[in-house]
């Protein structure tokens, strides 16, 4: 071998070498801090499905922040037997971003996810978007409904604190319009739950997160399907749902129309959660995402009282007549 081919075939097994250790490694969601959560108090699944026929406290509403298309291979596993039947195919899929607002009697107002900024339609370039990232998200596609920054100046009470189901950059968009003092709460581990892809997202994850406080996480136990009580009156409960993340987390509400259900990302469509498939390319792992998945779809098929909010589209029935806000 020549000098010169040796530096090359070197070159060539070094770049190998990364992107594999990468690809098994990955790197952290973000460098932001995290501690476990003083809010929430860890109960079986017994506590969460006892008074959940009876009305809570909690007044929800669903909110769309914006309309957007996304391929149908990313939201849905095309290669699930249910979807191979079904004979789909690739195409580009309507969906929705949503946040919502909790809204409690004693402990204030908070809400689920965070919508999208105001500088996402009115300043793109200067937003979380505005650069590589949000080319490849193809943020031209996103039509905004309403930013965080225009429904929280309609707010007649504070903001108290921010309920993440996951870190994926279209569920903390809205994080720069929220003032910094406001906590934010995910699923254990996922802050720091490493990923390839996060190569490309942790530089995004940490500016909208810059200025908080350290992210509390739930304290889940170390196996699966853990059940917090968060403010520890059985009003609203986080679910442990690994699998789209490694600190994927649902939300349970009794409001005062009785329970919803919002599942995050562990399923992104009505064709998805109808047919039990998990998401495709957007999901880190789709078995443990797949696992997750049926157990929220059990806990509604046993409790059909259940309002079901997936992570990106209405499911049918629960679809208003004008699409900007339900409830
Ligand atoms: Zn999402």
């Amino acid at each position: 071998m020549t000098r010169r081919r040796r530096i090359v075939f070197g070159v060539i097994t070094g770049l190998a070498l990364f992107s594999a250790t990468l690809a098994v490694v990955g790197l952290p969601a973000s460098s932001h801090p995290a501690e476990p959560s003083e809010l929430g108090v860890a109960r079986s699944e017994t506590e969460l499905v006892q008074d959940l026929e009876q009305p809570g406290p909690i007044e929800l509403e669903t909110l769309v922040a914006a309309d957007w298309e996304v391929p149908l291979s990313g939201l849905l596993n095309l290669d699930a037997p249910e979807a191979q039947a079904a004979g789909l195919e690739d195409r580009d899929e309507p969906i929705q971003i949503f946040f919502y607002s909790v809204r409690h009697p004693k402990f204030g107002l908070f809400v689920v996810d965070t919508g999208v900024e105001w500088a996402l339609a009115n300043q793109p370039e200067s937003s979380l978007l505005g650069g590589l990232v949000g080319d490849v998200m193809h943020r031209e596609k996103i039509r905004v409904k309403l930013d965080m920054r225009t429904w929280l100046a309609r707010q007649q009470e504070p903001l108290v604190g921010v309920f993440l189901t996951h870190m994926h950059t279209d569920h903390i968009e809205g994080l720069p319009d929220i003032p910094t003092e406001v906590p934010v709460y995910a699923g254990r581990g996922e802050t720091h739950g490493r990923e390839f892809s996060h190569a490309f997202t942790a530089g995004i994850t940490d500016q909208a997160l810059a200025g908080h406080p350290a992210v509390r996480e739930w304290k889940f136990p170390k196996e699966k399907r853990g059940v917090i009580d968060v403010f520890g009156d059985g009003s609203l409960w986080a679910l442990q749902v690994p699998g789209h993340t490694s600190g994927s987390t649902a939300y349970l509400a009794r409001t005062t129309k009785g329970p919803v259900l919002m599942v995050g990302d562990t399923c992104h469509t009505a064709w998805g959660w109808r047919h039990g498939v998990e998401p495709g390319s957007f999901t880190a792992d789709q078995e443990v995402n797949r696992e997750s998945l049926a157990w929220l779809r059990q806990l509604v098929a046993e409790h059909p009282e259940v309002q079901v909010r997936l992570g990106h589209q209405w499911l049918d029935a629960d679809a208003p007549v004008a699409a900007s806000s339900g409830d």
